[in-house]
């Protein structure tokens, strides 16, 4: 029977149970396998790892495990530099572009709202989510790790609150994304970018009390019309708060 050490770091021990966080765990195997499958079988999808070390050297998911191994494992770094070493993605996970699962709706809309691409499906499978994520480069969003295991899957993160505000500061935070929040710019009922619209050609959508609002905008997929009014203004002090508890980075 051989034997290797895995030791996973930061948020990667959220998904270990409760006694084995920040400890160094020991996996014995008589057969070996890549150093994903090692790690997905602690339970952790591979789509949350930025680095692994193996015996202090980094190797790509494809690294089979040897006996004696002593394998370190890194989550997707915001601020320690670690550009000196080669990370086992060939590019850092910087597309904008996500895919949402039918457990985070609420936070696609979330998403919509601050300018962000949220493609979100509550009829897709896992096999078609998978196929959406490798075919178009979408980073998808979900509650349920085991569909970020699936290989096809390069580009994924498990969303860890159930509250959908909480969500929404989450993905900002793990993705850096508060400095790229353009709000009001997409159709939360489609993620079509919108175009303004002068208030005569909306006027008959229009319900009376809005008519002298003054910017509007439409979908033009959906033909649903924006403007800002209080549901407006409950979205901007939802962007703030994000933004209020976002870290600045040393590099603004
Ligand atoms: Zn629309």
């Amino acid at each position: 029977m051989s034997a290797a050490r895995f030791r996973f770091y930061a948020e990667l021990n959220d998904f270990l149970p409760e006694e084995n966080r920040g400890k160094e765990l020991t996996r014995h195997f008589s057969v070996s396998g890549s150093v994903k499958d090692f790690v997905e079988s602690f339970g952790v999808p591979h789509t949350e790892v930025d680095l692994v070390l193996a015996n202090g050297k980094p190797v790509d998911f494809f690294y089979p495990v040897r006996d004696g191994d002593r394998v370190s494992v890194y989550p997707v770094f915001e601020s320690l530099d670690i550009s000196s070493v080669s990370r086992v993605r060939p590019t850092p996970l910087r597309a904008l572009r996500f895919l949402l699962d039918v457990h985070v709706g609420r936070l696609a809309a979330y998403l919509r709202m601050a300018g962000f691409d949220a493609l979100y499906s509550n009829q897709a499978s896992d096999p078609e989510l998978a196929a959406i994520v490798a075919r178009d480069g979408r980073v998808l969003l979900t509650r349920d790790r085991y569909l970020l295991m699936r290989t096809a899957v390069d580009r994924g993160y498990w969303v860890r609150s159930n509250e959908p505000k909480q969500q929404l500061l989450e993905v900002v935070k793990r993705f850096d994304l508060a400095g790229s929040m353009r709000p009001f710019m997409r159709c939360l009922a489609c993620n079509t970018i919108l175009k303004e619209a002068n208030r005569e050609s909306v006027l008959e959508r229009l319900p009376p009390k809005v008519m002298n609002k003054g910017v509007f905008r439409v979908c033009p997929t959906c033909q649903r019309v924006y403007w800002e009014g209080s549901h407006h203004e409950r979205m901007s002090k939802l962007l703030r708060w994000v933004k209020a508890n976002v870290p600045v980075s040393p590099m603004e």
